[in-house]
């Protein structure tokens, strides 16, 4: 390639032979059809190599598609081409009256990308992103358009599909009537005598509820409490009201920050935690998650908290969410109802390794699943062995893709062929 291209952490830069920016479908399809090895690049905010095709590969954006938003009032749902980010969809969506259930941290990210790696937000009754999704169409290997719908057997491989069954070009979502959300934050909730009970009831205390910590001591700093106005107001008698606006990284500046103090406000301008028009961050951070049943929560975050000593001095924020479980074969949450522990690292690949390696030792007793779009070093077959659903997507993959066209490293460590 003559341009350099990295992902958004600019961790990873793509060895692919070209970049290549086909500007409508049909030309998605003669491009995959006359190429060898293709990766779609989304809005690179992943931080391994999950979209590297490798150096004879084609690594394809989607970002010239014409953006298609288009809303059926009648069956409340949306089309959307894959290409397009959370932020401009949620805005249309609001405008016709409309929600999705739920959002990740930052709105920047593409919606095909973040369906495609289990992407989800936090609340105990909000599966991840990729459950709102009713239909999928994909550019296959031959060029041709597949459209797979929740009524297909293949369904449950064909959303959460690490980019690995073709292009996806648009997506048909499930919609709800438009609601208000208040963020409302407290601090200082200890670790030490967070009870089993008392964990699920924080967790269920509001629609989404995110806690963070640096783990420089026994607790989180911050609980995050975003409640929608059609349901109870919180009561949160666990820790003290926040006398401040706050960051989730303790020193950065809030105003890159959804609002907060309990100002009501659309859904898409508080389930986010970031601004959509602002960047987040500087990018210099790089990012884990491990997502294991909901029942081993309390004893993975002591887990945790015996290596803090460790796991500080590298760390920006770790931010604890829930996420109902689902049925895509794939996913992160896949038939458990789960807890996401997140670590946002600093920018230091050689230096953070190691503590990926020895948090991964200390959570391994608890089946953790690794979150695909960021970093994991577990062995692939470990990984493998948490998917009881493997066989059902490997069949998919053969099916969708006999010449393995969109696999690449990171996919055939994990497929194991
Ligand atoms: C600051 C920041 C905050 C984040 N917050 C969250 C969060 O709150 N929750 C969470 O779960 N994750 C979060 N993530 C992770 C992020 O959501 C995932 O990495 C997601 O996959 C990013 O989407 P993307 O469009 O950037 O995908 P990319 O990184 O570009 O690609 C990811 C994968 O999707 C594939 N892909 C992309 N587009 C297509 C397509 N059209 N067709 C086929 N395959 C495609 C790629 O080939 C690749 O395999 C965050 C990341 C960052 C940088």
């Amino acid at each position: 390639m003559t341009e350099t291209i990295t992902n958004w952490a600019g961790n990873i830069t793509f060895t692919a032979k070209e970049l290549q920016r086909p500007y409508s479908v049909g030309a998605i399809g003669a491009l995959v059809a006359g190429s060898a090895k293709v990766r779609v690049l989304g809005s690179g905010h992943s931080f391994n190599g999950i979209a590297e095709p490798g150096p004879e590969g084609v690594l394809l954006s989607i970002a010239d598609l014409p953006p298609v938003i288009d809303i059926d009032r009648a069956a409340r749902t949306v089309r959307v081409s894959g290409g397009v980010r959370y932020a401009e969809l949620a805005r249309a969506v609001y405008a016709h009256g409309f929600a999705l259930p739920n959002m990740a941290s930052l709105p920047h990210i593409s919606v095909a990308g973040s369906v495609t790696t289990g992407t989800h937000g936090s609340g105990v009754g909000n599966g991840s992103l990729a459950t709102s999704v009713r239909e999928v169409e994909l550019v296959t290997a031959d060029g041709s358009v597949v459209s797979v719908g929740r009524d297909d057997p293949r369904f449950g491989g064909a959303v959460t599909s690490l980019g690995a069954l073709g292009v996806v070009t648009a997506l048909t979502l499930d919609l709800e009537p438009s609601f208000d959300v208040e963020q409302h934050l407290f601090t200082e909730l200890p670790l030490e005598g967070l009870e089993p009970g008392m964990f699920g009831a924080v967790m269920a205390s509001a629609y989404s509820v995110s806690l963070f910590t640096d783990w420089r001591a026994p607790g989180f700093r911050q609980v995050w409490l975003k409640r929608r106005t059609d349901q109870p107001l919180p009561d949160f008698p666990w820790a003290a009201p926040a006398t401040e606006k706050l960051h989730p990284v303790p020193g950065m500046p809030a105003v890159n920050c959804t609002e907060q103090f309990g100002v009501p406000g659309p859904w898409h301008e508080r389930l986010p935690h970031f601004r959509a028009e602002f960047t987040p961050s500087s990018g210099a951070e790089l990012q884990s998650e491990y997502l294991l049943a909901r029942e081993h929560a309390l004893d993975a975050l002591h887990a945790i908290d015996a290596i803090r000593g460790t796991v500080a001095p590298v760390l920006q924020t770790c931010e604890v969410r829930t996420v109902a479980a689902d049925e895509q074969w794939l996913s992160p949450s896949y038939g458990r109802d789960t807890v996401a522990l997140h670590f946002t690292w600093i920018e230091d690949t050689a230096a953070v390794l190691p503590v990926v390696r020895r948090l991964e030792e200390a959570l391994d007793a608890f089946d953790p699943r690794p979150h695909w779009g960021k970093v994991f070093a577990m062995p692939a077959d470990v990984v493998r062995a948490r998917y009881p659903r493997l066989e059902g997507f490997r069949a998919l993959a053969r099916e969708l893709d006999p010449g393995r066209k969109f696999t690449n490293a990171f996919v055939q460590d994990i497929l194991g062929e």
